[in-house]
This record gives structure tokens, sequence and C-alpha cells, in this order.
């Protein structure tokens, strides 16, 4: 049997009503901003429950921006985890400032008690994670960053969906990011990204510097840049904010699936704690196994496309060079490269492929 990891196929198997979205953007010639990205702006926030949405390029792009937007500049450090997708760093990197790793806790999201210690007088902004998919605790940041007076960005990236509680990733920091890349649970045919705000200010500046500061076609207001959501991917991403809270569900009924066939081989293999309240998306679906190698060629073999995110962490690659870490500073987050893996548990797996899979697991185990 095969358990493929991408469910792009499936996911677009129907596409005359995208097609025809499409005709009508290109009939109309907006091709640049316009009321195809605006209408799904306001869609998105809606959704979400905040004020303002500001489309991007790309999820990374949405974080360099948002990062700008609360005053990260040359010379700020930025504290997130060094258990990301390298975008989150690239971006802190890309606006300027120095990142500043603190370790992961066993949800493999960041440790709020290491937080605290991290901070120094530069320290410009709070960035934390919702590592695939699974929000991290959003009220102990927000303590700790209010107290502090430092704003926080989130990077909710892979999180469109998740919540705490009932309140939505990207409604906690300050100016927060998503991204539409084709393989997080809101997405479009290429890139996309979208940055949301209740601070009118930040969105202000938003709005200007993603679109080269110009207040208008004769005016520029401030240095900005081409950071532009594409009206495309705007029209598909509206039709898939549709159906984002059903498949959000599926994801959920397939991970829950999983916890429970996974029950019993917790010596060998076992999915995270999950505090009650968090509603996650699992844009991953991650859990920690002894023997981790070994397990994911055994599932590989047999058509299981389970993968590792990732297998080395941020502060030991060689861009982090000159960064200043070594082996040792994040026990936590070193230790669970090693062991972390990801079993595909979209919405489109079947009952027979999860059964299938967990089968594969106890066979290797036994
Ligand atoms: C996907 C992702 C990004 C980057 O988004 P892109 O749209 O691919 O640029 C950043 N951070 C995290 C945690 C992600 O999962």
């Amino acid at each position: 049997m095969q358990v493929k990891y991408s469910y792009l196929d499936q996911q677009f198997a129907e596409v005359d009503a995208h097609f025809q979205d499409l005709r009508e953007l290109v009939a109309s010639g907006e091709f640049t901003l316009g009321p195809f990205v605006e209408a799904f702006e306001k869609k998105f926030a809606a959704y979400i429950g905040v004020k303002h949405a500001i489309g991007t390029n790309t999820g990374t792009g949405a974080l360099i921006l948002s990062l700008k937007a609360v005053g990260v500049q040359p010379g700020s450090e930025v504290i997130t985890v060094a258990n990301t997708f390298i975008a989150t760093v690239g971006a802190i990197i890309a606006a300027g400032a120095r990142p500043v790793f603190v370790d992961c806790d066993e949800r493999y999201q960041i440790d709020v008690s290491k937080i605290e210690a991290a901070i120094t007088p530069k320290t410009a902004a709070i960035l934390p994670v919702h590592w695939a998919g699974c929000p991290p605790e959003m009220d102990k940041i927000l303590e700790i960053a209010n107290r502090r007076g430092i704003p926080v960005v989130e990077d909710a990236c892979p999180a469109v969906g998740a919540k705490i509680n009932g309140r939505f990733a990207g409604t906690f920091g300050k100016v927060n990011a998503f991204s539409m890349h084709p393989l997080k649970p809101l997405n479009v045919w290429g890139d996309g990204g979208i940055i949301v705000t209740n601070d009118d200010k930040a969105a202000e500046f938003l709005r200007l510097y993603r679109n080269h500061g110009l207040l208008d076609r004769d005016h520029i207001e401030i240095w900005g840049v081409n950071e532009r959501l594409q009206p495309f991917q705007a029209v598909v991403g509206s039709r898939v904010l549709d159906t984002i809270e059903g498949l959000v569900m599926a994801r959920i009924r397939n991970a829950q699936q999983f916890d429970e066939g996974l029950k019993g081989l917790e010596s060998w293999i076992r999915p995270p704690y999950r505090p009650l309240g968090y509603r996650e998306v699992y844009q991953l679906y991650l859990v920690t196994a002894k023997r981790r190698d070994e397990l994911v060629k055994y599932l590989v073999e047999r058509g299981v496309e389970a993968k590792v995110h990732y297998p080395i962490p941020i502060h030991l690659q060689n861009a982090a060079r000159d960064l200043g870490y070594k082996r040792g500073d994040f026990p936590i987050c070193e230790r669970q490269a090693e062991e972390i893996v990801t079993l595909p548990a979209h919405q489109h797996i079947t009952q027979e492929q999860i059964d299938y899979t967990l089968s594969c697991i106890r066979e290797f185990y036994r």
C-alpha cells in the first residue's frame, strides 16, 4: 500500500470552480494587488478575527515584514527556537537582527521557562513558532513579553486554523505571519503569505512597505520593497479558505486515530503531550521514536512516506557558524532531532492507510 506524504493531487482533483475564478481574474486584468487581493485579505481577517490582513509573496516575506513592523532593525536581537523551519531564522537575519535561541519543550514548542534568561537590552522581539501547526504556550509568552515591554511576533506560518481556548493563532502577538505554501493547511498554487494585526499603525506601514512605499502612483512615503501577494494566489486561497474548517477537522480526526493507535508502544514511539484547549492543525504529525532512522527506512520501503523535520537543528547548521552556538547548547532540541518522525496524517489519509501505517510500526518494533 502507498501512503503518500503529499495530498495536493487529491486536494485539487476538482478544479473547475478555481478555473472559473481565474477566468474572472484574467478578464479583469487586475494583476497587482487590486480587488481580488483586497477581498481575500478581508475574508482572511474575518476568519482569524483580526482588524487587518496584509497579503505577501511568501510566509518568509510575511515574517521579515512583521519583524520590521515591530521595530526590529540592525543590531536587534530576536528570541526564537532552533527547532523550526530555517525561514524563521532566515527572516531574523534578513531583518538585520541576531537570532537568540532557547530550547524547546516536550511538545516540540518553545520552552517558555527559558525565555526570560535570553532577554537582553537588545531584545527587540520574541518570535515564538507554532511549530508543525501546534500553538506554543502563548499566555505565558505574552505575560513575559508584556512585563518586559517586548513585542511578540508569532511565526504562525504552518498554523492557519490552530487555536488556544477558542482563540486563533495569529491573534496573540502584535504582528503575526502565516504561510500559504502548498504544504501548509491553507494553501495556494505556489507561494503566498499573509500578515495579520490589530495595530492600525503597523498595518499602514506594512501596506506601504510591501508595495515600494507607494502612497499612490506618484508619491513615495517610505523606502519599501515588492512583497505583494499575487492576485492569482488570492483567488485560490479564497476558495481554499472556504474549506479550511473541514480540512482541519479531518486532520485532527486522523491525528487522534494515530495517537490512539500508538498506545501501548510508548516505550518505543509516542506522540507529544497534548494539553486541553489547544487545537493543533497537524501541518506535520510529529512523534518521537526510538531507532528513528531505521524506522523511517522501514516505513519508506513499505510505501509509507515518513519524513524527518528536521535531522539537524538550526544552531548546528553551517549557516549558523557565526552565531557562536555549539552542540550541547539545546539538549532537548538536539535529542528530538535524533528521535523525531513525521508520519503522513493529512486530510486525505484513509482509515486503511492509518491502519496499515500502524501495523508497519508495530511490526517494526516487534
Ligand atoms: C513554512 C514555514 C515558514 C516559511 O513559509 P514560506 O511561505 O515557505 O516562505 C516559516 N516558518 C515556519 C515555521 C514554517 O513552517
